[in-house]
């Protein structure tokens, strides 16, 4: 791949959080940034250099954004495949429509999982309720009913405990293609995020340290960093996601989910092929940001360190915690704190408005402190 140099223009599919701390990152660099998005007041919309304003997958904005850039990127995974082969061939795009077609259907996913030999829950593909009926056979009870498209944060899933449950599951979903998979009784939920990129042709990768996530409600709620496996685990982790990265021979941030059982298997539960909400630790907490990683890796740039700076706890903060009269007053006033908002508005139950960062030695001390800065919040 080439160098895109600084002055140079980056496209991104998107204008969210995620594309604002890109923005935010790179025009440090000297690189301005074309989005598009539909929401003419979406999260990027102040800081980007222009808007296109049009849906993610917009056949038309995709073309008019190759034009205008020299790289383009993603902030959701969820843009349509077939945009993107459209100009691949005009612009370089990371990730690429082959990617993103691999990763948007998780029957794909996990089939494209299953050829690498990587560890990962049970799982069949259904289009009816008597294949749903028949899978379970399979996979056993409990188990989880998937969208096979558009699903994010617990969204187009349902939890099926015993059969009497499958209609009501089948309803919940939208009655369309979907997987069944084994519930995974996991000890934890980690991530991975690993950049890969090509300098002179020459791959480097750089991951970064392994995350524990803490879900509520499907939603992430917080990560705390380190993890605090033993190595043994942390390898399984690590190699997975390398063998991830080079079998798409992959240019850019990539999150990888995965469970840890009570047991200590690792299995692999999703992959997002960008920036993740479970990666803003490193964004204050590591000496190179995901965002700015994300810049370095799909203009061509050696990646930077990955190395923890201390000790940190990220938490989100959703549009639940938006009355009248929140105050962000202690979260400002307490030593080691770092308040990240998004500029999002209005706030919704389950939006995405914001993060904190608390950063320090004790991970177990940390980890109370954050959840007492979170409790006086709401
Ligand atoms: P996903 O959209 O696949 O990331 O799922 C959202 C959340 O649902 C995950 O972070 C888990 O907390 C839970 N979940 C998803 N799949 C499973 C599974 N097979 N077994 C147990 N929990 C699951």
């Amino acid at each position: 791949m080439s160098m895109i140099l600084p002055g140079s223009t980056i496209g991104i599919i998107g204008g969210g959080q995620l594309a604002r701390m890109m923005i935010l990152e790179g025009r440090k660099m000297g690189y301005h940034f074309v989005i598009v998005d539909p929401a003419q007041d979406c999260a990027s919309h102040d800081i980007a250099n222009d808007q296109i304003v049009a849906s993610w997958s917009s056949l038309n904005a995709a073309l008019q954004l190759a034009k205008v850039c020299d790289v383009i990127t993603v902030d959701t995974e969820h843009v349509a495949w077939q945009s993107i082969q459209a100009i691949e061939d005009q612009v370089p795009a990371y990730p690429s429509s082959i990617v993103l077609k691999n990763v948007q259907d998780r029957l794909s996913q996990r089939d494209f999982l299953q050829k690498l030999d990587i560890a990962q829950t049970p799982y069949v593909n259904v289009e009816s309720i008597d294949e749903l009926r028949n899978a379970i056979d399979q996979v056993g009870l409990p188990c989880v009913l998937k969208t096979r498209t558009s699903g994010y944060d617990g969204k187009g899933q349902a939890v099926i405990k015993d059969k009497d449950d499958i209609h009501v599951a089948w309803d919940k979903i939208g009655r369309v293609p979907a997987i069944v998979e084994g519930f995974v009784d996991f000890q934890d939920e980690v991530s991975v995020l690993v950049a890969r990129t090509r300098v002179n042709s020459q791959v480097r990768i750089a991951t970064y340290p392994l995350a524990k996530n803490i879900h509520r409600k499907h939603i992430l709620h917080k990560t705390v960093v380190p993890a605090g496996y033993p190595e043994n685990i942390e390898k399984n982790c690590f190699q997975f996601a390398h063998k991830i990265v080079d079998a798409f021979d992959y240019i850019g941030i990539m999150a990888i989910e995965m469970f840890v059982t009570k047991q200590g298997e690792v299995l692999v539960n999703e992959i997002a092929p960008r920036t993740h909400n479970s990666g803003h630790f490193t964004y204050g907490g590591c000496v190179t940001s995901q965002f700015e990683q994300q810049i370095r890796a799909i203009t061509g740039q050696s990646l930077g360190a990955t190395t923890l700076i201390e000790p940190v706890v990220m938490v989100n903060l959703l549009g639940d915690l938006w009355k009248e009269d929140i105050n962000f007053q202690t979260l400002m006033q307490t030593p080691g704190v770092t308040l990240h908002l998004y500029d999002k508005h209005p706030a919704k139950p389950g939006r995405k408005m914001g993060h904190f960062l608390v950063q320090g030695q004790d991970i177990e001390a940390l980890s109370a402190k954050a959840d007492d800065l979170y409790n006086q919040l709401t």
